[in-house]
């Protein structure tokens, strides 16, 4: 099958991806705000995708991916993080530069170009950000994950994602050690929503903002 042009994919991947976080339809709004367009030429181009068959309903109740939707966002998402761990473990770039060169390359790497990448990386299972990295076959293990901001205080779990959009963001959980593997427990919760203290890996305790808190995923 002839592979959808940089637009379809970028559509693909964001119904994709928004799908994941509210864990079912998803609006043209919702599309429109993550890809940074008009909601006009989001629902313009929701219906084009419907025409050709990567996406069904509509309308209020929102979209969801078809199967080859689903199978047309894996395979970029796949590209996506290749290029990502490739970028990073092999040139040295660091997690906060990775994503917006992967945006870019996703779009025009060949698939036989990635198949060597990951052959040459031995096959990896995760990206720098410790997402996942789809088969080539387009399966996906699912992720049982809590995002640290919700956890109580005293919880211990251990770092598994941090979200890749935001490179000061991951900068920042960076400094304060918040990288996938690492041992976190939540000390105390700051009052009217205020930042979250946690200490990482037993050191000092560090004070996480909940925008930061949010972007971070664990495992309990
Ligand atoms: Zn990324």
């Amino acid at each position: 099958m002839e592979r959808p042009s940089p637009a379809v994919q970028d559509y693909l991947k964001a119904v994709y991806r928004l799908s994941e976080d509210v864990d079912g339809p998803v609006t043209s709004s919702q599309v429109a705000e993550s890809l940074g367009v008009t909601a006009p030429s989001a629902s313009n181009m929701l219906r084009k995708l419907e025409q050709m068959g990567y996406i069904e309903g509509g309308g209020r109740q929102g979209v969801t991916l078809t199967e080859a939707g689903r199978a047309g966002a894996l395979e970029v998402v796949r590209l996506h993080r290749l290029i990502e761990t490739f970028l990073a473990s092999t040139l040295g770039m660091s997690w906060d530069e990775v994503h917006r060169e992967a945006e870019v390359l996703e779009h025009h790497v060949s698939g036989a170009l990635a198949e060597r990448i990951a052959e040459a990386l031995g096959h990896p299972e995760r990206d720098p950000h410790g997402d996942p990295i789809p088969t080539q076959a387009g399966a996906l293990p699912a992720d049982a994950l809590s995002v640290l901001w919700d956890l109580p205080e005293g919880t211990a779990a251990v770092v598994r994602r941090c979200d890749d959009r935001d490179p000061e963001l991951l900068r920042f959980l960076a400094g304060v050690g918040l990288v996938p593997d690492a041992e976190v427990e939540v000390a105390s919760r700051g009052p009217f929503g205020g930042p979250l203290t946690v200490t990482v890996s037993g050191g000092p305790a560090v004070e996480v903002p909940p925008d930061a808190a949010r972007a971070v995923h664990v495992e309990l």
